[in-house]
């Protein structure tokens, strides 16, 4: 057996290739989700350009198993490479939800074909995924999924409608939570299947946002035929790969997940390194300002303190000492200190937010702002968060609930989706 490279070697070999390889971060960088759609499916490839470069320096999937692509090291070694890869250009859109949560659930439900097939091209950047798991019918109650699979032979027919799929008008496969019981309880009826995004049979829709991005999708499947080998998981038992699945998600939104390469731009900061609270500051011309400083340090102690939550809560899972639903606590910390930050930068930078076309420093400041809650709702929300962290983290009374025990056909529901 090949011996494991020191984490202070890698660090010292990511280094040098990462001066030698990657271009530097760009401050007057295309803003992902608010161009056209040309300049959008440019950023799309060159982040698929970015990620195939990493995986031709040897450098994706530090802690995918080397069988499937990765490098087969550990948390550490993708610890200091997110430390030495801050101020480089990096495919942030490919992590999430590609290797995480999708490429996290294959690696832990898929069959060996499963993983030979879908994972060296996600690390390569050649396949993009997203996750079929919100229906219009709601996305907190992930188990109440109306989108149904029916067997026939060896494929299953699916029919129904996703929503709030970031981005699936760009990407080319998809796992997909549907229902295959209907005569047992909701959580008991579930599969997930791998889908193809570019099949005739899945219509896909933009919606468009307030601040005029078109990023968001409702997708339509009618008939869609799935073959059976691309299930992932047993039939009906897909909330065992669905919990797992949101566990990754959460993991991910914390900032705390290994198999998420890059710098740390959670918690609102910043990929080139620079606090933007400072360089917002900088810009406004107000470092004399005691009011800025008040803020300037208010971010920074969040941001800190949220960084040493996710190392603590990792550590702890990583060691058994707390369970993975602790992954709940890094996901609210993440959500609520990120709404705060990207609040303090439009304060810091007063009216000045309101131009969000401006470029330089304060380029994206008003975007921001309009989207600081989505991190609270993306990859389930925070009142979810701390239901999980009061009922399954600290053992407190579980909310009622009235459908558990009944078959899911008679559980009343809203109207179905239309289009
Ligand atoms: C930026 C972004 C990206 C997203 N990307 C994807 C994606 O790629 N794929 C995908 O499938 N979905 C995606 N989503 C959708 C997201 O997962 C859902 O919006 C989220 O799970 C909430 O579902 P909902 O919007 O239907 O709200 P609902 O579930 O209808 O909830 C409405 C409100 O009620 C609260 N609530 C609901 N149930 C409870 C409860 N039991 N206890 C306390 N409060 C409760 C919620 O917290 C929320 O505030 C994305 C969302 C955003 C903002």
């Amino acid at each position: 057996m090949s011996e494991v490279e020191s984490v202070e070697s890698f660090a010292e070999r990511s280094r040098l290739w990462l001066a030698d390889s990657m271009p530097r971060v760009d401050p007057d960088a295309y803003i992902h989700g608010l161009g056209s759609d040309e300049a959008e499916l440019a950023f799309v490839d060159r982040q698929r350009q970015l990620q195939r470069v990493l995986f031709d320096g040897g450098f994706a999937g530090i802690c995918f198993p080397a069988e499937y692509g990765g490098q087969g090291l550990s948390a550490a070694h993708q610890n200091v490479f997110n430390i030495e890869c801050v101020g480089y250009q990096m495919p942030a859109l490919i992590n999430v939800p590609t290797f995480v949560p999708c490429g996290a659930v294959l690696l832990e439900f898929g069959t060996e074909e499963q993983k030979q097939k879908h994972i060296p091209s996600m690390l390569k950047g050649e396949k993009l995924w997203m996750q079929f798991l919100s229906e219009p019918s709601g996305g907190s109650d992930v188990a109440g999924a109306l989108t149904t699979a029916v067997r026939d032979g060896e494929e299953w027919l699916l029919n129904g409608s996703k929503v709030w799929t970031t981005g699936a008008w760009w990407s080319d496969m998809g796992l997909c939570l549907v229902r295959t019981n209907w005569d047992v309880p909701k959580h008991r009826g579930l599969s997930v299947f791998i889908i193809d995004i570019a099949d005739p049979n899945i219509d896909v829709q933009r919606i468009e946002m307030l601040n005029g991005s078109r990023e968001f999708c409702q997708e339509f499947l009618t008939d869609v035929r799935v073959p059976d080998s691309d299930r992932v998981g047993e039939v009906d038992d897909g909330w065992t790969v669905g919990r797992r699945w949101m566990f990754h998600e959460r993991n991910a939104m914390g900032g705390g997940s290994p198999l998420v390469s890059g710098p740390g731009v959670g918690h609102g900061g910043a990929g080139s390194g620079v606090d933007p609270s400072l360089v917002i500051t900088e810009a406004m011309g107000r470092t004399d300002d005691p009011v800025a400083l008040d803020l300037i340090g208010e971010s920074l102690m969040l941001r800190r303190a949220a960084t040493e939550l996710t190392k603590r809560v990792g550590e702890g899972m990583a060691s058994g000492a707390v369970s993975d639903t602790s992954a709940a606590i890094t996901r609210l910390m993440n959500g609520v200190v990120m709404a705060r930050n990207w609040t303090i930068h439009a304060e810091l930078a007063g009216s000045a937010a309101v131009a969000w076309e401006s470029e330089g420093p304060l380029d994206g400041v008003g975007v921001n702002y309009l989207m600081r809650q989505s991190n609270s709702i993306a990859g389930g929300t925070v009142e979810m968060a701390r239901n999980n962290i009061s009922e399954r983290v600290l053992g407190m009374p579980r909310e009622r609930t009235l459908d558990k025990d009944v078959a899911f056909r008679d559980v009343p529901k809203g109207p179905p989706a239309s289009r």
